[in-house]
């Protein structure tokens, strides 16, 4: 029987728990799934109870169970703490103990939402596209790192490295998502100048020929950048390492315009994964009925793709969204003033997904 870890944290993260859990208990029902969950605490909730941003518990059952499922962490409460004792400490500090190596970012845009973007509509109505980010490797880990020598003379420095191995492995996860997908990956680098890149680029070159019906390209980070803005539907799935992963995105994400609708995926080799929005604890509308829990809903359903081969149960949600997104429900996140729409808060907008499942 799989087992889900709920881990609902700070701020927002009890309320959009709430509503995920919902979801995910009413397809568990609905398309028979068997599947167990049990809430554990992190982040500041778990400081609170126990003196630990993460306490062993919790990472004990992160580890034996199928997947993990993530609110937010951290709020103001917590800021004053030393550095290792608070609440995004325990968020790491699971991604680190799971070996979550692998992060998916869709970014996906619905045709109804496309004018909450910063972009002209034409340039994002209907955009589509995974970042697949290398998460616990390269320069945010290289030894050496630091900062040495004297007053006024100090230097820093950092050391980008990656192993074939961990090119390799990242690179399986992003041809398999590309093969799940339209069959198109576009490998981004520096490989004009970083020498860890060129091993990169050749790594992923030599795997391109498992996977034939894969249409691979590379691109170099900056031209990438340029492009997501520029034309970012000529993407489907874009795999990157860590550095980079983080910044591009970050841009993807914005696209979209709307932070309250973007899940993620975070999966080590086991296809063990953590699910959580891309958001945070957003304190200021913290107990307001006012976040948006779709995130964390659409969260599941990669949850249930991903991690519970559960593919049916996961495109049921996904068109539970879009459905109520069509009628015009929409949190105060994501309304433009649009004639149609109808501002709910966080409970009626899980209710309304719950509605449209069945
Ligand atoms: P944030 O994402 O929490 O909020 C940024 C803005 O977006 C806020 O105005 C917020 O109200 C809004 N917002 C975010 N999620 C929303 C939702 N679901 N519905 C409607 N509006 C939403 O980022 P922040 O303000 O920089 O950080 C707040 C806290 O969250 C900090 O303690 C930070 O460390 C933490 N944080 C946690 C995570 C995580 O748990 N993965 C990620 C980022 C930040």
């Amino acid at each position: 029987m799989p087992n889900i870890v709920l881990l609902a944290g700070d701020g927002i993260g009890p309320e959009i728990m709430a509503e995920a859990a919902r979801v995910l208990d009413r397809v568990n029902v609905q398309f028979s799934l068997g599947l167990n969950t049990e809430h554990c605490l992190i982040g500041g909730a778990a400081i609170d109870a126990t003196g630990e941003p993460l306490p062993d518990e919790t990472l004990a059952k992160a580890k034996l169970s199928d997947a993990v499922l993530l609110g937010a962490v951290g709020g103001p409460k917590w800021d004053a703490l030393p550095m290792d004792k608070r609440p995004e400490k325990g968020l790491l500090k699971i991604r680190a103990g799971m070996d979550l190596f692998a992060n998916l970012r869709p970014a996906l845009l619905y045709p109804e939402l496309a004018s909450a973007s910063t972009l002209k509509e034409e340039v994002v109505s209907g955009l589509d596209l995974l970042i697949v980010r290398e998460l616990i490797g390269g320069i945010y880990f290289g030894e050496p790192r630091g900062i040495e020598g004297e007053l006024g003379q100090r230097v820093g420095f950092n050391t980008d490295r990656y192993s074939e191995p961990e090119i390799e492995r990242i690179g399986r996860i992003a041809f398999d998502a590309a093969m799940a997908r339209n069959k198109k990956l576009c490998s981004v680098d520096k490989a004009n100048v970083l020498e860890v890149t060129v091993l990169w680029r050749e790594v992923m070159e030599r795997l391109s020929h498992d996977y034939p019906d894969v249409e691979l390209s590379h691109m170099y980070v900056d031209n990438a950048a340029m492009q997501l803005v520029r034309a970012p539907k000529q993407f489907d799935v874009m795999v990157t390492g860590n550095l980079f992963g983080d910044i591009l995105s970050d841009a993807a994400a914005m696209l979209t315009g709307s932070i309250g609708m973007l899940p993620s995926a975070s999966l080590n080799s086991d296809k063990q994964g953590l699910y959580e929005p891309c958001h945070g604890s957003a304190p200021d509308i913290a107990g307001q009925d006012l976040a948006n829990p779709l995130a964390t809903i659409l969260s599941v359903s990669m949850m249930l793709l991903h991690s519970l081969n559960a593919p049916k149960a996961a495109a049921s949600i996904e068109t539970a969204v879009k459905q109520v997104l069509a009628s015009g429900l929409r949190t105060q996140d994501i309304a433009t003033g649009a004639s149609g729409e109808q501002i709910v808060g966080c409970r009626a907008m899980g209710e309304a997904v719950l509605k449209a499942l069945n």
